[in-house]
């Protein structure tokens, strides 16, 4: 540790060396991560209520969005979060593209866009610390799947979003060989990474869990056994799946599937632990669940939206902001020993079916329609009119007595009467390959690529 002069100035000491500074920064995150995970419930509470009122204090006095939004708020409030408003994403949009900044830009180290497949695009902004403190999670739990000698494809989109290049930089740290294939795009399509994973025979692939259908489709066309490549782990990001279309996937290339999930605003939001388990990310971010419809807290335990608070970000902290995703989140601890409550995923609040006075989720749908013996592994659905229409794949058995058998189960399981059609996997590839996102194949999808 280098000896510091005290009579010497800030301004008049030359900054430290790059690598020093960069090392540094990643020694404290790695003792903040030590310090978290050495506390009990009880202290994770404490510890979150403290960061939280730090957080507001900050927000409110460097955000634009924030010092406007929270001006009539009592200067002492910030402990509970009850008491903040939301952020919804329409805040972010109205405050694109730095409204909701709140440090100066020369700190910024980052800057990313969302997709904008769904409206007008959002911002997000990281300092060095913010991205280094997220890059820290990521490879410690990247560790317990990969290391030194594995070589791993990162086949999610780099371009404008952080998740890439955050796994692609852990992926490194713990010694694995990265593949940047990216997706999508005109340098590697999905075609040429098929073709790669044959010659290269990766130990993973990140990729979502619709890609790697289409990527093991691709390589059992062109006459290879997936399922004897070698790839041990999925690592499966950008979607939510059902059980029963990830114990298909799982069992098609004979490899592990674990999670991990995050939004563009924030990066990563949980993380899998040696048990593939996806814990939240509450070292950096509190948590709330609730009802989607009326935002009043739900029961440990029962799925509703989750909203979160960032508790240590310099570049863009967000209050209460309303993800838009649907979680559970686990009351008892899980086996592995963390201290982070584990969540799973159901799809967005969006994308819930309303149909004959009844709202379906989505995953609920796909897991009724696809643990139906004889379907395969896509289908599509939507509502035409008041009617739930689902297209479905029937590769195994007859047509006929999967569709009804499919149409059983859904009106049992939803007290619904779905129309149940087939549908061929070249129009779903198609359809899928045109996909920035491919989880949730709709009916105008399938028919925009026959
Ligand atoms: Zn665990």
């Amino acid at each position: 540790m280098a000896i510091l002069d005290p009579t010497t100035t800030a301004s008049d000491r030359p900054p430290p060396p790059p690598r020093d500074r960069c090392c540094a920064v990643r020694e404290a995150a790695t003792a903040e991560l030590d310090a978290f995970e050495a506390l009990d419930r009880a202290g994770v509470r404490a510890w979150q209520r403290d960061r939280l009122r730090e957080q507001v204090a900050h927000a409110r006095r460097h955000a634009p969005f924030y010092r406007h939004r929270l001006r009539a708020l009592p200067p002492a409030a910030g402990e509970d979060p009850a008491q903040l408003p939301f952020t919804t994403k329409d805040d972010l949009r109205g405050g694109y593209p730095f409204g909701l900044l709140a440090v100066p830009l020369a700190d910024v180290a980052r800057y990313g866009e969302s997709t904008g497949t769904t409206g007008a695009p959002t911002s997000s902004a990281i300092t060095y610390q913010d991205w280094v403190r997220g890059n820290v999670s990521t490879a410690r739990s990247l560790a317990h799947r990969f290391g030194p000698g594995d070589l791993v494809f990162v086949a999610i989109p780099y371009e404008l979003s952080f998740a890439a290049y955050d796994l692609d930089r852990a992926l490194e740290t713990v010694g694995a060989a990265v593949v940047g294939t990216g997706i999508l795009s005109a340098v590697c399509p999905v075609e040429r990474t098929a073709r790669m994973i044959a010659e290269l025979r990766p130990a993973g692939i990140v990729c979502s869990p619709t890609r790697a259908l289409r990527l093991h489709d691709l390589l059992r066309d062109a006459g290879h056994d997936p399922a004897a490549l070698g790839v041990r782990t999925v690592l499966y990001v950008g979607e939510t799946c059902s059980p029963a279309k990830l114990a298909k996937i799982s069992r098609l290339w004979q490899a592990e599937l674990v999670p991990a999930y995050g939004t563009t605003e924030t990066n990563s939001l949980a993380l899998s632990c040696a048990l593939g388990r996806a814990h939240l990310t509450e070292d950096r971010h509190l948590f709330e669940v609730l009802d989607p419809d009326d935002a009043t807290p739900l029961a440990a335990g029962r799925a509703g939206e989750l909203v979160l608070s960032t508790l240590l970000a310099q570049a863009m902290p967000l209050l209460r902001y309303r993800t838009g995703d649907l979680v559970s989140v686990d009351p008892d601890p899980c086996p592995c020993g963390s201290v982070r409550a584990t969540v799973r995923h159901h799809g967005r609040v969006g994308d819930r079916l309303h149909v004959a006075g009844r709202t379906l989720d989505r995953l609920d749908l796909e897991e009724a329609v696809l643990s139906v013996s004889g379907t395969g592994l896509y289908y599509a659905a939507g509502v035409v009119g008041e009617a739930l229409h689902l297209r479905v794949e029937c590769p195994d058995r007859p047509a006929h007595l999967v569709r009804r058998e499919v149409a059983d189960r859904v009106r049992a399981r939803f007290g619904v009467t779905p129309e149940v059609g087939e549908v061929d996997r070249a129009t779903v590839g198609r359809a899928m390959d045109a996909m920035l996102k491919p989880g949730n194949l709709t009916l105008a999808d399938l028919d925009a690529a026959r």
